[in-house]
């Protein structure tokens, strides 16, 4: 029996029950996949639910919003991915250890390079761990990136983890002179209920040769996406990477193929 879950505040509307529980019955494997909403503030119920993974109670978690990088002072170990990322969105046991894991980042890469030849310059907006999984990431082909932060704190954090950023801070007029041949929203703005949310500002066009890549994927069809479609620009939102990041995850936890099709449909039932 499994017993999988996904820590974060809060959750309502997350997809993943549906996608995790569709891939189990697709496999034959009896299990349930649970939402535990910690608020962020909670540093002794994540603490909590750390333990009862250790002791087998759970047998895999998934961590979302607020807790990708406040989760790592619990875990034992982090493979050298999630440590050079500074964030975890897997956690598993082995030999006894909790492991932590960030699969954001090879799915991210994955859906990207499945929709465009890898890009030279992107613009990621956000400093949290959805963001730092995409630098990463970027930084593995060869991509040099404009951190778009909106604290000067958040900025100086990014530029001394990556050495693939050649500048950070807010975004201005500025940064359309380098011709970006990429935008990631990397921000929860636009997500579901706060639909009129965007993180780049109104008042400056986006780069115009730039592919515009939305992690968002509730709505499918974000406000920034919206934007970029009315300037004619390529758009993505982020239900290929939601998809690939729980297969990676699904294999890790049970050891089969994770049946991608299948958690494609649920998704795609899902956003309706
Ligand atoms: P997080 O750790 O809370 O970080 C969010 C970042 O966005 C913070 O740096 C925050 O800055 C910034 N931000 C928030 N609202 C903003 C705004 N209106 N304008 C500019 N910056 C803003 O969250 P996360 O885990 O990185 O996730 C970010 C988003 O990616 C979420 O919507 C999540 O659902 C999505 N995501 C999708 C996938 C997928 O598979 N498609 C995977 C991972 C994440 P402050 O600290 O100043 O608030």
């Amino acid at each position: 029996m499994m017993h999988l879950g996904l820590v974060g505040y809060p959750l309502k509307h997350s997809f993943s029950p549906a996608i995790h529980e569709a891939a189990m019955r697709c496999c034959g494997l009896r299990g349930e996949y649970s939402l535990y909403a910690v608020p962020e503030t909670d540093g002794a119920a994540l603490r909590q639910l750390v333990n009862r993974l250790r002791d087998g109670e759970i047998t895999g978690l998934n961590v979302t919003i607020p807790h990708k990088q406040a989760i790592l002072q619990f875990v034992d170990t982090l493979t050298p991915e999630a440590q050079a990322i500074g964030a975890v969105n897997v956690l598993h046991v082995q030999d006894g250890s909790v492991v932590g894991q960030n699969t954001d980042c090879a799915a991210f890469i994955t859906d990207l390079l499945a929709w465009l030849p890898a890009p030279r310059l992107g613009i990621v907006l956000g400093a949290g761990g959805a963001a730092r999984a995409v630098i990463h990431g970027l930084a593995t082909l060869g991509c040099k990136v404009h951190a778009a932060a909106r604290r000067p704190g958040q900025s100086r954090e990014l530029l001394a983890r990556f050495a693939n950023i050649v500048s950070a801070g807010p975004i201005s007029d500025d940064l359309l002179r380098d011709p970006a041949d990429l935008v990631v929203n990397a921000t929860p703005a636009g997500m579901f209920p706060r639909v009129d949310g965007c993180a780049w500002p109104e008042a400056v066009p986006l780069p115009a040769h730039a592919a515009v890549y939305d992690l968002v994927y509730n709505p499918r069809q974000t406000r920034l996406l919206s934007r970029a479609r009315a300037q004619g620009l390529l758009v993505r939102n982020g239900l290929g990477m939601l998809v690939e990041q729980a297969a990676l995850a699904f294999e890790l936890w049970t050891g089969c193929r994770a049946p991608r099709p299948v958690m494609s449909e649920a998704v795609s039932r899902c956003a309706g």
